[in-house]
C-alpha cells in the first residue's frame, strides 16, 4: 500500500517535499480509516493447514507433494489475475475472461419461520459466469429438482449459452477459471460443449483449473452479495428468488443478468461426448481427466482437445475423432435432454403441500408448488433425506409477490402435473465422465 502511495506522489505530486514514511501512512491508515483487508475464508485450504500443523519429519515426507501444491495455486492465481488485468485494459472485444461456479442449494420457500426447520423445500439452483473484464453477471437460476439438475449437461448448456452471446458481442478466445468438480466442471461433457462451440462459432475455448483449496474466485463473490441480499428475506417461489439475485448488486445500473432457465436450453454433451474420442491422447496413453488443470479447444481445428497436467506443461494433444463415423462438430445440433417436468420426491411433495395446507404458504401462491410434479413412489433416498440445517433467527421481510424480471432469458413454463418417475440425482451422485 505504501509502495503505491509513493507511485501515486511521484505521478501526481512530483514536486511535493512533504512525503509520509512508511511509519506515517501506518499510523494514518489504521487511525483514521475504518477499513481492513478482507481475507477470504476459503484460503484457508484443508492441504495448507495440515502441511502447517505437521511435525519436522513429516513435513519432510511430504514436502514435494506440498511443494508442487503451492507452485500450482500460484500459477493458476498468476495467470488468472494477468488473463483479468488484460480484460479489464478493453483493448480488445475479442477476449472475454470468464469465472463459474454453482452457489450452494438455495431453498424455497426460505423463511427464518420455525415451522420451515422441519420440513423439506424446494431446492433452486443458481449457475453463475463473471465476465470480468466487462464486470458483467450472469446467473443461470431453476428450480432444479423440476427443471433441470446439475451434471455436466447442464454446465455444458449455461456454457454455450454464455459463449454465443459473446460471440453476437464479438468475441472470439474465452479463458474460463473454475474449480475442478468431476461432476460440474471437468468432465468430458463440457468439453464436448466447448469443442461444438469452438468449431460451430470460430473460436478459441482455454478452461483452466484453480488449484483445490484456492479456488476463490468472482463468482463466489456474486455467491456472497446474493448471501447477504437474500439473508433478512422471506422469499417463497423461485420468481422472488430471481429478483433478489437480479437486484443483489449494489450499482442499480449494473444489475446481475438472470436467465430463467427452461428445458430448451439444457442439451446432451455427454451424447455428443460418446461419439468422440476423449479417452485416449495421440500418444496412445488414457487421458488422466482428475488431473487435468488446463484444456484447450480451436475452432480452426476442430477435432483437436489439447490438455495439461501442469499448467507449465507442454500441452498433450487428443485427436478426438472416432474411427467409422466421425461426427460434424460444426453443424452437430445437440439433442434435447429434458422433455417433460422432472419430478421432486413425493415425500418433499407432501412437505410443500402441508405448507399450503396450513397458509404457511400464502395462497397467491400455493398453486406454484400443488402443480409441481411428485414421484409416484417413496424412494429409498428420501427416508434417511436430512433436513437443511437451522437458519439463524432474525427479522424477516416479506417481498412483495410479482413476476421476476429476466434479463433475456426465457419465462420459465410451469411443470404441467404430469406424473414422471425420475430419479432424484444430487451433485454426491454425479460420476466424473457424466
Ligand atoms: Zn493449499
Amino acid at each position: 500500500m505504501h509502495a503505491l502511495y509513493l507511485d501515486w506522489m511521484k505521478e501526481n505530486h512530483p514536486n511535493e517535499q512533504k512525503i509520509a514514511s512508511y511509519r506515517q501512512y501506518c499510523d494514518v491508515f489504521n487511525s483514521e480509516y475504518n477499513i481492513s483487508f478482507f481475507v477470504h475464508k476459503k484460503d484457508l485450504c484443508d492441504e495448507c493447514v495440515k502441511y502447517e500443523n505437521s511435525s519436522v519429519e513429516e513435513k519432510l515426507r511430504t514436502q514435494q507433494e506440498y511443494d508442487a501444491h503451492r507452485k500450482n495455486k500460484d500459477l493458476a492465481q498468476v495467470m488468472k489475475e494477468a488473463d483479468k488485468a488484460v480484460a479489464r485494459k478493453k483493448t480488445s472485444t475479442e477476449l472475454v475472461v470468464a469465472c463459474f461456479d454453482y452457489e450452494k442449494s438455495l431453498i424455497c420457500p426460505k423463511s427464518n419461520a420455525s415451522i420451515f426447520y422441519y420440513r423439506r423445500k424446494l431446492g433452486v439452483s443458481n449457475f453463475t459466469i463473471v465476465d470480468v473484464g466487462r464486470n458483467e453477471d450472469s446467473c443461470y437460476v431453476y428450480y432444479d429438482e423440476s427443471i433441470a439438475r446439475k451434471g455436466s449437461n447442464d454446465v455444458g448448456s449455461f456454457l454455450q449459452h454464455f459463449i454465443e452471446r459473446k460471440v453476437e458481442a464479438g468475441a472470439k478466445e474465452f479463458r474460463f477459471y473454475s474449480d475442478n468438480c468431476g461432476g460440474h466442471n471437468k468432465n468430458r461433457g463440457v468439453v464436448a460443449s466447448f469443442l461444438h462451440a469452438a468449431a460451430k462459432n470460430d473460436v478459441v475455448i482455454r478452461h483452466r483449473f484453480l488449484e483445490k483449496g484456492h479456488t476463490y474466485n468472482s463468482a463466489d463473490n456474486v455467491h456472497s452479495l446474493i448471501e447477504r441480499k437474500s439473508k433478512p428475506l422471506t422469499i417463497y417461489t423461485p420468481d422472488q428468488w430471481y429478483d433478489v439475485i437480479a437486484n443483489a448488486k449494489r450499482s442499480v445500473s449494473d444489475p446481475i443478468k438472470v436467465f430463467n432457465v427452461d428445458q430448451s436450453m439444457v442439451f446432451d454433451w455427454k451424447d455428443l461426448s460418446d461419439k468422440l474420442n476423449l479417452v485416449k491422447d495421440n500418444n496412445g496413453n488414457a487421458v488422466p481427466w482428475t488431473k487435468l488443470r488446463e484444456t484447450f479447444v480451436d475452432g480452426r481445428s476442430p477435432h483437436t482437445l489439447k490438455y495439461k497436467i501442469n499448467l507449465d506443461d507442454p500441452e498433450v494433444t487428443v485427436s478426438t475423432r472416432k474411427v467409422g463415423r466421425p461426427v460434424n462438430l460444426k453443424d452437430f445440433e445437440p439433442k434435447k435432454v429434458y422433455d417433460k417436468p422432472l419430478s421432486i420426491t413425493k415425500l418433499k411433495y407432501q412437505d410443500l403441500v402441508y405448507y399450503c395446507d396450513h397458509n404457511f404458504i400464502p395462497p397467491e401462491h400455493q398453486a406454484f408448488y400443488r402443480s409441481l410434479a411428485q414421484a409416484t413412489e417413496v424412494t429409498g433416498k428420501e427416508v434417511g433425506e436430512a433436513d437443511e440445517p437451522e437458519p439463524v433467527a432474525g427479522r424477516a421481510r416479506r417481498l412483495k409477490p410479482r413476476r421476476a424480471t429476466s434479463s433475456g432469458g426465457r419465462k420459465t413454463k410451469r411443470p404441467k402435473r404430469t406424473p414422471p418417475n425420475v430419479e432424484e440425482e444430487s451433485d454426491s451422485d454425479l460420476s466424473l465422465f457424466d
